[in-house]
């Protein structure tokens, strides 16, 4: 059975998906039972996603926010059509 420390140790290699399907399975396995690193993995996942999007400086925190509302408005529009047409 995978211990906490050897989830940490893979840990970043299960949230970038470099992980084997058994390997994969212990994780989930083990995050079932423990939410000590359930935390840990969120955690884990959200400085990732946050050193990523520093890294890449030229994303426009403008045009991804436009691109956003965007696809809201889209999806807002195909759920009203829908009701329309019921
Ligand atoms: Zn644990």
């Amino acid at each position: 059975m995978l211990m906490c420390r050897d989830l940490a140790r893979i840990a970043s290699d299960y949230i970038d998906g470099e992980l084997g399907t058994m390997d994969r399975v212990s994780v989930k396995m083990h995050l079932l039972m423990c939410g000590h690193c359930r935390t840990f993995i969120g955690n884990l996942r959200a400085s990732i996603d946050l050193m990523k999007a520093h890294s890449s400086q030229q994303v426009d925190e403008e045009l991804v926010h436009r691109i956003d509302s965007r696809i809201k408005e889209r999806l807002d529009a195909q759920r009203s059509r829908k009701n329309d047409s019921e």
